[in-house]
């Protein structure tokens, strides 16, 4: 197995034509170590089946080949999608357990494998509604990492009572617990973006609730940051009639109104919603 290095990747590029396209956040990594090193956080099984968002040109996937059991990987562009395998089977003996999906993950709800763990350099773009979309969709993953553009990562990591807690880390939380897993230099891709980037690591808990309890907690989740300045008895006004009765419904589960959403925990969402 040889992975894909700097040279490699011009080489590929040269051959497709390729010219990286922003709006599909395509920032490839030239350095083979990354990847390693992303494989070994997400610290992935001989029995894992991977599941890769966003292959590229494979410099990710040919690292979780060397580790997983298999892999698959979703992938937009149809050009990069046609040429991974053939890149698989020149750089890897073990190409056969490679299943590339040509298509937009966000539109995929079902595999024919059940996959065990993420492991994505994600397209920036579409980082955090494809993070939590694969998180609903596919309760098998139980772990993983993801890289992400680091005030990113900051948001889907936060905790209550920082600036960057919002609307993504408390859904995320929702499914998983969340923590920062390490930072990575933008001189590591190319084209080289124009912000850093950072490693996020998840676990998939035990789960808070069913469907109907989660969408509850998603629409309370949104109105609550939707002025993110306000008080909750002010934000969650529309859903009991007015803002007395919202306070006195938050009261009877312990939660004083006078907060703002980005003091609760997924938990509090959690009794609000019941
Ligand atoms: N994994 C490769 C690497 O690390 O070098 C490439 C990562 S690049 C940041 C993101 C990749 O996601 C690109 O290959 C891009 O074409 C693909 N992509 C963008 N939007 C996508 C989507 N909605 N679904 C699947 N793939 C997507």
């Amino acid at each position: 197995m040889t992975l894909l290095g700097a040279a490699e990747i011009r080489e590929l590029a040269a051959l497709l034509d390729l010219k990286p396209s922003k709006s599909l956040g395509q920032n490839f990594v030239i350095d083979a170590n990354v990847c390693r090193k992303i494989v070994r956080v997400a610290d992935v099984k001989s029995d894992d089946v991977a599941l890769e968002i966003g292959p590229g040109l494979g410099s990710l996937t040919l690292a979780l080949l060397e580790e997983a059991s298999s892999v698959v990987a979703i992938e937009i562009d149809q050009r990069l999608a046609t040429q991974l395998p053939i890149t698989a089977a020149n750089h890897s003996d073990r190409a056969e357990k490679l299943t590339v999906i040509n298509s937009d993950a966000l539109v995929i709800r079902t595999l024919d494998v059940a996959p065990t763990v993420l492991v994505a350099n994600l397209p920036y773009n579409v980082s955090v509604p494809v993070f939590l979309h694969l998180l609903e969709f596919f309760p098998t993953l139980r772990t993983g990492v993801v890289m992400v553009q680091a005030e990113v990562a900051d948001r889907l990591a936060a905790k209550p009572n920082s600036k960057e807690y919002g609307i993504p880390s408390v859904k995320a939380a929702w499914w998983a617990d969340v923590s920062g897993a390490g930072s990575v230099s933008r001189s590591i891709f190319w084209p080289a973006p124009n912000v850093d980037s950072k490693l996020v690591g998840f676990t998939r808990h035990a789960p808070l609730g069913d469907e109907v309890l989660r969408k509850k907690v998603f629409s309370i989740i949104d109105l609550a940051f939707a002025q993110r300045r306000k008080m909750l008895r002010s934000t969650l006004s529309s859903l009991y009639g007015s803002s007395a009765a919202a306070e006195a419904h938050l009261a009877s589960v312990g939660i004083d109104g006078t907060l703002r959403g980005e003091a609760l925990t997924i938990e509090d969402f959690c009794k609000i919603a019941k």
